[in-house]
């Protein structure tokens, strides 16, 4: 049973459902938020009177397009494009963008909405915005995936700039085709405006640490989170889903805190090495030769691989979805804790629905929700924002280490705004209250805009 909204907050919720019929997604993320701020409606009555939970709920600009390509048949196919910007109190639209064929305007809303807060979190001047195609790039060739990001771009780039709106990766965007987005934007435009996408190659304005910026980040949270409770990474055993940007690098980085990762995934099913993941073997297929991850049993013969298994059936002490949505549901969540699992950190967005978060937070163990654990990612993005705008580039211990403070910061926020209004280790409170209010108070600032 989800935690009862607040009389004042009810209303508002119910015509976020009757104003975006269907986007189931999007009313989840929106209700989880809405839980969490009537607290701070009590200490801050202006926000009422500013109807700033009204105004936070719906997008500043919602943009759909459509995405003409032709492949390798010479037939023509067609995408649907979006962007939704959606809130610019804190500065330019910034949030990723998603080619899955799931996307659709409700996913795409969620994810923009849970960025506004995300955002907020990093205390760094970013707006909250998101987009994506249900354009598939699994099985393309790189000539239909460099049309496709031709076409994307063709439209998207009118709405989009270092001061406007800066688009980055997410789940099938990396750095190919930021790179094919990038030269169609530059061409167009005839500018080279390194500010208007983030994620970029390292020769062409990226910046070192990006790339391993979302899982190595969600690493250090969950680091921090143990340390509130006396513990570490040191000897525990993990389970990261999926297989992708995400995962790599949280797979990485708990091997050099002295965990050790026992399972990955992808959507097909996932792999059990009793004796730790092999990363190099995983990076090599996924990021090179773009591969499935049962094909890492034919190199290492002893690991196991189940077809459409269920990968939080493994016994582990931090569990970290790294995937997708809605991963991990409430029975999942169930078998985690009876499990001996001590602490979650999501690096996925929204990927333990709301049965499964209540389950983690009435057993009280480490629960760090995505919009604060996976905060790394768009937080060096700004990094690279800064480098671009000063035509500087960092190294990567400097860059690493920015992000290591980053995600303390935002640990510390979220650790002590839960225990102000009165959820003392509640993440979800604490991250929820502390974005919102940094919203709030500049969007009350501006006036009615
Ligand atoms: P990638 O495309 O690099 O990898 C995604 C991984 O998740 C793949 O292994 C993929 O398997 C698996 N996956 C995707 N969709 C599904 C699904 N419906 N069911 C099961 N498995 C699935 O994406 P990222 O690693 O960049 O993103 C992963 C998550 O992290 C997403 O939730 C994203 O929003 C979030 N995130 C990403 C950030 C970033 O900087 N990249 C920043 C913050 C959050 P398959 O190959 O079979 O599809």
């Amino acid at each position: 049973m989800a935690k009862p909204l607040d009389e004042k907050v009810e209303p508002i919720f119910q015509s976020v459902l009757a104003r975006n019929p269907g986007e189931t997604e999007f009313h989840q993320a929106t209700r989880e938020v809405l839980e969490s701020i009537s607290p701070v409606l009590v200490k801050h009555p202006a926000f009422t009177h500013h109807k700033i939970i009204e105004r936070i709920c719906e997008p500043e600009r919602q943009i759909i397009f459509r995405v003409p390509w032709t492949d390798d048949q010479g037939t023509v196919q067609i995408n649907r494009g979006f962007r939704v910007e959606f809130n610019s109190a804190l500065g330019p639209y910034k949030g990723g963008l998603r080619f899955h064929p799931s996307v659709y305007l409700g996913i795409i809303k969620f994810l923009g909405f849970e960025q506004i807060f995300k955002n907020a979190l990093t205390g760094m001047p970013i707006g909250g915005g998101k987009g994506g195609s249900d354009f598939d790039p699994k099985g393309k060739s790189d000539e239909e995936v460099m049309r496709f990001c031709q076409s994307f771009m063709t439209e998207l780039y009118r709405h989009i700039g270092e001061h406007t709106d800066v688009p980055a990766g997410d789940i099938g965007v990396g750095g190919r085709e930021i790179g094919y987005m990038f030269g169609q934007y530059k061409r167009i435009t005839n500018r080279w405006e390194a500010g208007v996408l983030t994620g970029k190659g390292l020769d062409w304005g990226g910046s070192l640490v990006r790339t391993e910026a979302t899982g190595y980040g969600a690493t250090f949270f969950v680091e921090e989170m143990l340390k509130v409770r006396g513990d570490s990474f040191e000897g525990k055993t993990c389970v990261v889903s999926g297989s992708g940007n995400v995962a790599i690098y949280t797979i990485e980085k708990i091997a050099e805190l002295g965990g050790k990762t026992v399972a990955c995934s992808d959507s097909n099913g996932y792999i059990y090495d009793e004796k730790g993941i092999d990363l190099e073997t995983v990076q090599r297929l996924k990021e090179i030769e773009r591969r499935r991850i049962k094909d890492y049993c034919e190199i290492h013969k002893h690991a196991k691989y189940v077809a459409n298994g269920n990968i939080w059936e493994i016994p582990c002490q931090v569990a970290m979805p790294s995937a997708t949505q809605n991963e991990i549901n409430g029975k999942d969540a169930k078998m985690l804790v009876q499990n001996g699992c001590i602490a979650v950190g999501e690096g996925a967005n929204m990927p333990t629905t709301p049965e499964g978060v209540k389950i983690f937070l009435d057993a009280q163990i480490a629960y760090g929700p995505g919009k604060a654990a996976n905060a790394g990612g768009v937080a060096t993005s700004a990094l690279e924002m800064q480098q671009n705008a000063c035509r500087d580039s960092w190294d990567f211990e400097y860059t690493e280490e920015r992000l290591r403070k980053i995600m303390r910061s935002i640990h510390n926020l979220c650790y002590e705004t839960a225990m102000e209004y009165g959820s003392p280790g509640n993440y979800v409170d604490g991250a929820n209250i502390a974005g919102f209010i940094r919203v709030a108070k500049a969007m009350v600032a501006f006036g009615v805009v």
